[in-house]
């Protein structure tokens, strides 16, 4: 499965095992924060700031709270903490259709506990709330069309994924009810008014799930350049990342149908499917950015939204009537992989070391 991880268009042997429903799992899992950030408006570059601030710890270590209180005492209350500077900022989140007013300390909480999984280290955590207050602040000025009278939506399709305490408790459990809800709460409170900037603007701090041994630049992805958007190594792998490996089988009838439709000049009517691949450019990190198909070059971002791939990061392969995508990681590639912070986490990296890792130039500190 090595293979994966980089490079060409090739034909050989693999049987049909995910079809139909692999692809549309795909879709709905990989395409709801990529497709976001594609809409997210434009961060005009300028000079790099200065690092700054330094990330304050934990007011103390996650309590092991295993022979502690009873679940059920466990924060289920939406109370911001008083007197904290997320306490003093409220915004309208569209949820499932409704506008509902909360303080960044809520909304925080519930972005926080949906899109990152709470057994993650505690740093992991912090950077996550981090990167998600940034993501706030960078909606809130700049508004989305898709929701003009709130600030931001809780569709992670559009800008983040949101859960509510009682949803997210209900799916913990008992077990973990009382560590993980301690563990988000540290996680937003300790990083209070912490965000990311770049000349004094909060940055589009993108974010993925995993990525392919290293992140992709905003510019190959999305065709605009942001300076703390470029490719870095990530330390996740295969034993810690869940799927790391995927695959996405199609048949060469559906696969001219929906690659045609995008690419009507292309050629495929070579009788055997391996000939319709050729050449793969791949970006400096081995990863391939396009691909010849039937004589035109493709994307590898565009392959993977028409095919419903986990991520860009792909080979494929050709064996009679099937087209089969190895595919390696999960999302779009850009800013920071929730996987690789949690590895970095793992090696004792802080989560101003993690943040600074995956936006290189950006600034950390409270507005
Ligand atoms: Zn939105």
């Amino acid at each position: 499965m090595k293979r994966h991880a980089k490079q060409s268009a090739t034909q050989s042997v693999i049987s049909c095992k995910f079809t139909l429903l692999t692809a549309l799992f795909s879709v709905l899992m990989t395409f709801l924060l990529p497709l976001s950030l594609l809409t997210a408006g434009r961060i005009t570059p300028v000079s790099l700031q200065p690092a700054a601030a330094v990330l304050p710890r934990p007011a103390s270590d996650v309590p092991d709270t295993r022979s502690a209180a009873p679940a059920s005492s466990a924060g289920t209350a939406e109370t911001p903490e008083p007197g904290t500077r997320d306490s003093a900022i409220t915004l309208t989140v569209e949820l499932n259709g409704k506008n509902r007013k909360m303080t960044m300390d809520q909304y925080l909480w519930g972005v926080v506990a949906a899109e990152m999984p709470a057994a993650f280290d505690l740093e992991a955590l912090r950077a996550q709330a981090v990167a998600a207050r940034t993501y706030t602040l960078y909606r809130m000025s700049h508004p989305s069309k898709h929701h003009p009278k709130a600030h931001i939506c809780g569709d992670s399709g559009c800008c983040q994924a949101w859960i509510s305490r009682k949803d997210r408790l209900a799916e913990w459990g008992k077990k973990g009810r009382e560590e993980y809800t301690e563990k988000i709460n540290q996680a937003v409170s300790s990083t209070d008014g912490l965000a990311l900037y770049y000349r004094d603007e909060p940055i589009l701090s993108a974010f993925h799930a995993a990525s392919a041994g290293s992140t992709k630049s905003a510019l190959e992805v999305w065709g605009e350049d942001y300076p703390y958007l470029q490719e870095v190594s990530s330390p996740e792998d295969e034993g810690s990342v869940p799927n790391y490996y995927s695959t996405v089988t199609v048949s060469k009838k559906e696969f001219s149908q929906l690659f045609l439709h995008a690419y009507p000049k292309a050629d495929l009517s070579a009788p055997d499917c391996a000939d319709w691949f050729g050449k793969v450019t791949s970006d400096q990190a081995g990863l391939p950015v396009s691909m010849e198909i039937g004589g035109v070059t493709a994307d590898t971002g565009e392959i993977r939204t028409m095919f419903g791939l986990r991520s860009a990061s792909f080979t494929v392969e050709c064996q009679g009537d099937q087209i089969t995508f190895y595919v390696t990681g999960y999302g779009h590639g850009v800013g920071m992989s929730q996987y690789g912070a949690n590895a970095l986490a793992k090696q004792g990296k802080t989560a101003e070391e993690i943040l600074s890792w995956y936006y290189p130039g950006a600034e950390l500190r409270q507005k």
